[in-house]
């Protein structure tokens, strides 16, 4: 039987989000949740490369705790991997607008960063992912009716208070965001130009050509001309290693880095 929470997918397809449905997400769960009057936002603090390297361990849990461990994922390119219709364990002990009952009562999304703010694990949020995160905490609000205060952090739900610092960015921040986007009045979306400047072509997973090679030649792997999984993770290395928004793709400020 499958639990509740099957809307999931669909209500972040229509809200224009990129969606990967997960093998047995509509009978995962650790029973059924109950009403839902709100969603918690988390951060995996997992491995600085690739997309979503916690999607396991959230699906399957850990040692300590068993899975699954949030009905969502949020991958650094702003793609949902949806895990689990029913109860997950993501919440803990807490209270957020009275509610303490989180698991029960509370969606957990899990969003791909390491929770490192500065030393060698740094690991700045890309603006897709942000903007993905919002536009999808809106759209599950606006589903079950609720107003943009029933998005919390983990940090502000957990108690004792500072048991949890997930997530690290500024949550009234984010929930005044959420909330233009709720009410129609949210600027648009970051959209990164098709060329820059010098009509250099933004370059991502998947593109081929010459000017691909000289991507691959500065970063630094085997030059084959394909936008592969390893030039990837070479650029979101270099874009790291430069300040850079490490999404992956090349586009006109990783371009100027690399022309320098
Ligand atoms: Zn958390």
């Amino acid at each position: 039987m499958p639990f509740s929470l099957t809307w999931l997918p669909q209500v972040l397809l229509d809200a224009g989000l990129k969606v990967a449905e997960q093998p047995g997400w509509r009978t995962r769960g650790r029973g059924d949740v109950g009403p839902i009057k709100g969603v918690m936002c988390h951060h995996t603090a997992g491995a600085k490369t690739g997309n979503m390297p916690s999607l396991g361990i959230v699906t399957n849990g850990r040692r300590d705790l068993p899975g699954p461990l949030a009905q969502l994922c949020l991958g650094r390119d702003g793609t949902y991997f949806v895990v689990a219709a029913g109860r997950c364990n993501h919440a803990g002990r807490g209270n957020w607008q009275g509610f303490t009952a989180g698991n029960t009562n509370f969606i957990g999304i899990e969003a791909e960063n390491t929770g490192h703010l500065s030393g060698d694990k740094a690991d700045p949020w890309p603006a897709v992912q942000m903007d993905a995160y919002r536009r999808g905490v809106a759209a599950i609000l606006k589903k079950i009716r609720a107003n943009a205060i029933m998005c919390c952090g983990h940090k502000e739900y957990a108690l004792p208070m500072h048991r949890k610092p997930d997530p690290t960015f500024d949550m009234t921040d984010f929930r005044s965001q959420v909330s233009a986007i709720m009410a129609g009045i949210a600027p648009a979306p970051t959209i990164i130009p098709p060329t820059d400047s010098a009509n250099r072509p933004t370059l991502r997973r998947g593109d081929t050509g010459k000017a691909v090679e000289t991507i691959q030649t500065a970063v630094g792997v085997p030059v084959n001309g394909t936008f592969d999984a390893a030039t990837e993770a070479a650029v979101r290395q270099f874009q790291r290693d430069h300040g850079l928004v490490p999404d992956g793709i090349v586009g006109p400020r990783t371009w100027a880095t690399i022309a320098g």
